[in-house]
């Protein structure tokens, strides 16, 4: 028997967005813990993964008939792509397909940090009217226009969100030592910086890098002493490039305004996570999303309906994969 496609992405997800796969195709859908993934390996032509998850291990694509895997997403860090290159697996994701999506959660995060929206609902139903409407007049809070927005990994997202702060009068500097695109910089005039000096001038921090050995602890606690006092970070990137504790920190001692964590370290946070242990102002200074940023109704459709029309590239029309990775 053979299958084409192995999916570890639930059938319900394609079904409720109504991206479904070609009708050609043999589909077997599994969660990624059943116990015949490895023997459904050997003799899939193809894989579906979500871009969100653990990563799977070298060793079930070892000896498998899986000659592509596509990602249902643009993170790439599921997957040992040095080992699927020697292997002889090619790999896709969908680039830009959450570029609306993310933007859209780093542009009202970055307002609703800045304008202590959510903290003043907390201090509403606290009893505080009164007391936190004269804090919040005499703080002086910011709105988003005439700020410098930071950001840290100038790809298919980080432009786009670069775009949405010009878009709302920022002025806005990235750092990247390859930018995907150097005209979208020059499109919104956005200035190209070292880290160190983008840290130390930005009221927005926003990263927008995948997870690599690079870029593991990025954002430590050097970086954070070095951000403006008052500014916001906004991390809707991967867990893991941004020091929790130091960033705890940060915040305890009210060093930054406030922090949008939309991915951790560990996915679901461990309780001792030093984040959630924050209380007080500076619990209220975080803005926690469950890894949410990129994804809505309409990013969701879009992703799966790209992953299905590569699968179908590579399996019926023999064509190469869009956005093939390796
Ligand atoms: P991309 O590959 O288009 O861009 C990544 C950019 O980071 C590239 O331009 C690269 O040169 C740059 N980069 C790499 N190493 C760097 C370093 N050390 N310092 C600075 N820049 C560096 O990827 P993308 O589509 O823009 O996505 C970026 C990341 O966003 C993904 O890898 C994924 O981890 C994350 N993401 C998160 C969500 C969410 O829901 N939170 C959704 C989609 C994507």
């Amino acid at each position: 028997m053979t299958i084409d496609v192995l999916c570890l992405r639930p059938e319900a997800d394609f079904e409720r967005s109504g991206a479904l796969p070609p009708a050609e195709l043999k589909v077997v859908y599994r969660s990624p813990e059943d116990a015949d993934v490895p023997t459904l390996m050997k003799i899939a032509r193809a894989l579906i993964i979500p871009a969100v998850g653990p990563k799977l291990p070298v060793a079930l694509f070892e000896g498998t008939s899986v000659k592509f895997v596509q990602v249902t997403g643009a993170g790439l860090d599921r997957l040992d792509l040095l080992m699927m290159k020697r292997l002889g697996i090619s790999v896709a994701n969908v680039s830009g397909g959450s570029n609306g999506a993310v933007t859209e959660y780093v542009v009202t995060a970055a307002s609703v940090l800045l304008r202590r929206l959510v903290w003043a609902d907390s201090e509403i139903r606290a009893g505080n009217y009164s007391v936190f409407r004269a804090r919040m007049i005499a703080d002086n809070l910011a709105g988003l226009d005439g700020l410098v927005v930071g950001i840290v990994g100038f790809g298919a997202i980080g432009a786009a969100v670069g775009e949405a702060f010009h878009m709302r009068g920022c002025r806005v500097c990235y750092y990247d030592p390859a930018p995907r695109n150097p005209n979208a910089a020059r499109a919104f005039s956005a200035k190209s910086l070292q880290l160190a000096e983008l840290i130390r001038i930005a009221d927005v921090v926003t990263l927008h890098v995948p997870l690599l050995p690079s870029t593991q602890g990025l954002i430590g606690a050097r970086e954070l002493a070095a951000m403006k006092a008052g500014a916001v970070l906004i991390q809707a990137s991967r867990g893991g490039i941004v020091d929790e504790s130091a960033l705890a920190e940060a915040l305890e001692s009210g060093h930054l305004a406030g922090a949008a964590i939309d991915v951790y370290s560990t996915e679901p946070p461990a309780s001792s996570n030093p984040l959630l242990s924050l209380r007080g102002d500076a619990a209220r200074r975080i803005l926690f999303t469950p890894h949410i940023a990129g994804v809505t109704r309409q990013s969701t459709r879009f992703l799966l309906d790209s992953a299905w029309r590569n699968v179908e590239r590579v399996l019926i029309q023999n064509e190469s994969p869009l956005d093939l990775v390796c």
